[in-house]
């Protein structure tokens, strides 16, 4: 039953969960997750948010205490309630959309995995997670315990992944593999460890930022003692607003690194919530203050219920443009596009390249700096001169009076 509080009911729910959670222990942030109409109890909730609640069409709606201390109570315009609390938009299913955009069920050898690149693939070790992200792309998988990953289906991933001496990345995704036992876990890096063709190991993980106390010591020796010549481990988390970059998540990131894991980050962009040029640069200033680099931005995908989410294409582009020359480019991401219907990642970035001119053998860009246009020079007797897209006489002297 959905409750409807006063403010001060709200704070007081709140002040009692914080309080009853041994914070900085992750099994008791699980056991005291929020989860569904329980929601209501720590938010004043809107129409559109009741409406989300109770007909949500992605089944799973929970979140840690931690990850409900950085949200607000009554504004619901909070970027860290939108990531927890499902609106009206999330009970609608739009004609565009599907549960599987990726088509990475079709691209799907053996349960689990998705084998779309020659190199690298994607494992599914679990389909649980700390936070339940009302944006998140794996709805399908995370909401269902039908997909629950046994250690039979992980065996027969691994034979596959042995049988194909092509595979030298293996992305551990999910769910979330840090919401495996400590065990499990191990076993997962041992398997990939002892596999001699496998070099690379990405781990998916938004605990960084939802629970970062299950950045354990335990977790790390473990980590540590399979990241080693054989095999090397990375990590992939996604922080999407600057109000996630905690002392408690830059704890958590710094005790990956230190046992040697390169932390990158994947964020996505999300319609009111990141979708503008200043709370983008911020987080990414915040990013490298944590020692993480920018890796992707995603649009996000078609899935059943996104298009409360969805921004324009040239948001991303626009977003990426700014931050060009505002921060070092280790903290700018690519804008990543996964292509409906099995197509993969494309990048698409800010045009900054005008065209060639072959009178003078000359090229035209833009700059990120100085906002003119700038000139360089193809080699004499370049080969290449056909690859350029020409630009007019009438263009050039334009571009020449600017
Ligand atoms: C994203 C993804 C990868 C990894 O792609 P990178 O561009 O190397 O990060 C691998 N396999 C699948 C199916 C993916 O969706
Ligand atoms: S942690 Fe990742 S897999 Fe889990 S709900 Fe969030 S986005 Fe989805």
């Amino acid at each position: 039953m959905l409750v409807q509080n006063s403010l001060s009911e709200v704070l007081q729910a709140r002040e009692e969960l914080f309080s009853k959670t041994k914070w900085t222990d992750p099994t008791s942030q699980l056991q005291n997750r929020v989860k569904g109409e329980e929601l209501s109890r720590y938010f004043l909730l809107t129409d559109s948010e009741r409406i989300g609640i109770e007909e949500t069409i992605r089944l799973l709606v929970s979140t840690t205490p931690y990850y409900l201390s950085l949200s607000d109570p009554s504004d619901p315009n909070c970027p860290i309630r939108r990531m927890i609390v499902p609106t009206a938009d999330e009970a609608v299913f739009s004609l565009e959309e599907s549960p599987d955009p990726l088509e990475e069920e079709r691209l799907s050898p053996v349960r689990g995995l998705t084998h779309m690149y020659p190199n690298r693939v994607l494992l599914f070790s679990n389909h649980s997670c700390s936070v339940y992200c009302r944006h998140c792309m794996r709805g399908r998988k995370v909401s269902s315990s039908d997909e629950r990953m046994e250690k039979s289906d992980l065996e027969s991933a691994f034979d596959y992944i042995k049988n194909h001496p092509q595979i030298e990345d293996v992305v551990v995704s999910g769910g979330d593999p840090l919401n495996l036992a400590d065990n499990r876990l191990e076993w997962i890096l041992k398997e990939l460890n002892e596999i001699p063709h496998v070099k690379i190991c990405r781990l998916g993980t938004r605990n960084p930022v939802t629970l970062p106390f299950r950045i354990t010591e335990n977790i790390c020796n473990i980590i540590e003692k399979y990241n080693d010549d054989n095999l090397s481990i990375f990590c992939n988390t996604q922080f999407n607003h600057p109000k996630e970059c905690t002392k408690e998540a830059k704890e958590a990131i710094l005790r990956l690194l230190k046992v040697g894991v390169s932390v990158g980050n994947q964020a996505v962009l999300l319609k009111g919530i990141n979708d503008d040029e200043e709370t983008m640069l911020t987080l990414h200033k915040k990013l490298l203050e944590m020692r993480v680099r920018a890796y992707y931005l995603y649009d996000p995908e078609l899935i059943p219920g996104s298009r409360g989410f969805r921004t324009p294409l040239a948001r991303g582009i626009e977003i990426v443009e700014y931050m060009r020359g505002k921060i070092g480019g280790m903290g700018i991401p690519h804008f990543v596009n996964d292509l409906p219907g099995g197509g993969g990642k494309i990048t698409i970035g800010a045009n900054w390249y005008l065209g060639y001119f072959p009178k003078t053998r000359q090229h035209a860009f833009r700059s990120a700096v100085t906002k003119k246009i700038h000139f360089s020079f193809e080699p004499i007797g370049s080969d290449k001169e056909s690859y350029y897209p020409t630009i007019s006489e009438e263009e050039w002297e334009r571009m020449k009076q600017t």
